[in-house]
């Protein structure tokens, strides 16, 4: 039996990222997935500088600005009216190419297996990580970044405890400008024009010289709505956002259009000996809220530049370790932020009550304050600077 000091199950997100910290830090590491290349799967397309920063940290985040695209600038419109113009630090990437490029940045210690674990057998010293194709490997402490699969947790006597099934539908599709014009911005975000339409918000951003669409509602999978949707998503966002094409020009939609239901959820009896579960494999986050990276990456943070060198420097892996990381103050209160801006981001799309309009009518007056503090803040930057520049700079130029 092959044995290492890490197994991670799933090289996603999470895994990837855990897999690199790891082995720089000079352990032994083994991470399992079914493919050799992340599939062309429809995920988070989008990332906030924040969690560059972490990538910084693990020496791969060139390799992801490399091939990212950033946004650079975005217009913000609610209840249909542009509130915001801003500078934007977002990158679009599509997820497979992410996920790819922090896997190409394996250093060459991390020893990857191609296989779909059936089965963990854990205990407070070593773990039997058992393959479809019948090898075992031994490890002392496994990271379980599985994703959305279920079959291993349910294995381990651990349930997922559903928290709002269908919470949120996504929708991925690359648009153009239909009169083969440039568009207006370099990102769009428009959030839903009315409540009844359950529209959270359109989103556009480049990728690449594509320009990429997400769209996160909030309806019952059996509404008719959605096939109308896919079969006529042009005609369908012009009468849910008829102030859209004002601000976008017509829209043109290019297949395919790839919708994504997400369920919220957690998951119980999760403290265990020798296995720690993190990202989607702990919880999900709605789409809509655009949290779920973050939440990842954060784990992957705590968890593996705090806490496992130190648990493997002395013998066991017994609960009490396992039990710091998600006890760790930074990953609980990323854990409730994300949980709480799921639950925000449906209120503020769907909810009718006067509470609700007052809250979408304060983040217009708030967007339109900031949008105004920018502006007096870049005018006194450009006056400031005219007196701060040599005389010869502000001079005009000799005639000839
Ligand atoms: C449609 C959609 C849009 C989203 N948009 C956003 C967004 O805009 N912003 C945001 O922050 N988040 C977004 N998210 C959430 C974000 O994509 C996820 O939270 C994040 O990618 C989770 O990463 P992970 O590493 O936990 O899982 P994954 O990246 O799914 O990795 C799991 C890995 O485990 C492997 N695996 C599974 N089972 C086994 C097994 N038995 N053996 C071996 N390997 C296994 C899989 O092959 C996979 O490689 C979105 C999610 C979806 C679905």
């Amino acid at each position: 039996m092959r044995e290492f000091d890490v197994g991670i199950v799933g090289a996603g997100l999470a895994g990837s990222i855990s897999a690199t910290i790891l082995a720089r830090a000079g352990h032994r590491v083994a991470i399992i997935d079914p493919n050799d290349t992340y599939p062309d799967e429809f995920r988070c397309e989008k990332l906030d500088f924040d969690q560059i920063g972490i990538l910084r940290k693990a020496g791969i985040g060139d390799a992801v600005l490399a091939v990212a695209t950033p946004d650079r600038s975005v217009w913000v419109s609610r209840l249909g009216h542009v509130v915001e113009k801003r500078a934007s630090d977002q990158l679009g990437i599509d997820y497979g190419t992410l996920v790819n490029t922090l896997r190409a940045e394996f250093p060459a210690s991390v020893t990857f297996i191609r296989g779909k674990v059936t089965a963990v057998a854990n205990s407070p010293d070593r773990q039997t990580i058992t393959l479809a194709s019948g090898e075992s490997i031994s490890v002392r402490l496994v990271l379980m970044a599985s994703g959305l699969s279920n079959s291993l947790r349910q294995s381990l006597d651990m349930a997922r405890k559903d928290l709002s099934v269908c919470h949120s539908i996504s929708f991925g599709f690359d648009v153009e400008h239909a009169a083969g014009d440039a568009f207006p911005f370099r990102a769009l975000t428009h959030f839903g024009e009315h409540p009844r339409s359950r529209i959270s918000y359109l989103t556009l951003f480049p990728i690449g010289s594509r320009m990429r669409a997400n769209l996160f509602l909030y309806r019952p999978l059996d509404d008719p709505w959605l096939r109308e949707l896919r079969a006529s998503p042009e005609a369908v966002l012009k009468t849910e956002m008829p102030r859209l094409e004002a601000l976008a020009g017509p829209l043109r939609i290019l297949g395919p259009v790839k919708m994504r239901p997400i369920d919220l959820y957690a998951t119980s009896n999760y403290r265990q000996p020798g296995i720690v579960l993190l990202g989607d494999a702990f919880g999900t986050a709605c789409p809509a809220a655009g949290t779920g990276a973050q939440k990842a990456v954060i784990d992957v943070d705590r968890l593996c530049n705090e806490y496992v060198s130190r648990w493997l420097a002395t013998p066991g892996m017994g609960v009490e370790k396992i039990a710091s990381y998600y006890d760790d103050p930074v990953k609980v209160a990323s854990d409730k932020r994300s949980l709480a801006r799921a639950y925000r981001a449906r209120s503020m799309a769907t909810d009718q009550s006067l509470f609700w309009w007052a809250a979408r009518w304060a983040s217009v007056a708030l967007g339109l304050a900031r949008w105004a503090r920018h502006g007096v803040h870049d005018a006194w930057h450009r006056v400031r600077h005219l007196f701060d520049a040599p005389a010869s700079a502000r001079s005009p130029e000799p005639r000839a």
